[in-house]
């Protein structure tokens, strides 16, 4: 088993993995090993469920972030796989512990109704709640 250290850019955290270098990269599971350190927002918090819950909060503002690059076409780079120059997503957490929240939305930008509309029914299907500013 490999050891990795990962420091999520979601929050203070510092949080070792295992994982087997024996499987395909696409197959791979990641499993807790021991928490480095624990940022103010999961103080309290062991696991299970530290790790998964930290995971769901960066998957889920990743695969957000990554929802409005693919599917708001007119806010896209036209070369390159991102947002507009002067456009920027952006989020933040409120609660502590398991139950804590994400709220997204986007600097440079107003979606329209529909735009956010999608993007709620998107991060409905999410495991962190979330809310499209
Ligand atoms: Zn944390």
């Amino acid at each position: 088993m490999a050891i990795t250290r990962w420091s999520p850019d979601t929050c203070g955290c510092v949080i070792d993995y295992t994982w087997d270098p024996d499987v395909p990269d696409g197959a791979r599971t990641h499993s807790f090993h021991a928490v480095e350190r624990i940022c103010a927002g999961h103080d309290g918090l062991s696991d299970p469920p530290l790790f998964d819950t930290v995971l769901a909060e960066n998957q889920t503002k990743n695969r957000l972030h990554g929802w409005a690059v693919a599917n708001l076409a007119r806010l896209r780079h036209p070369l390159e796989d991102r947002l507009s120059d002067g456009v920027e997503f952006r989020w933040s957490f409120t609660g502590t512990g398991a139950g804590r929240r994400l709220e997204v939305w986007l600097d440079g930008a107003t979606l329209t109704a529909g735009e956010k509309g999608l993007m709620r029914a998107f991060a409905a299907t999410l495991n962190t709640p979330a809310t499209v500013r």
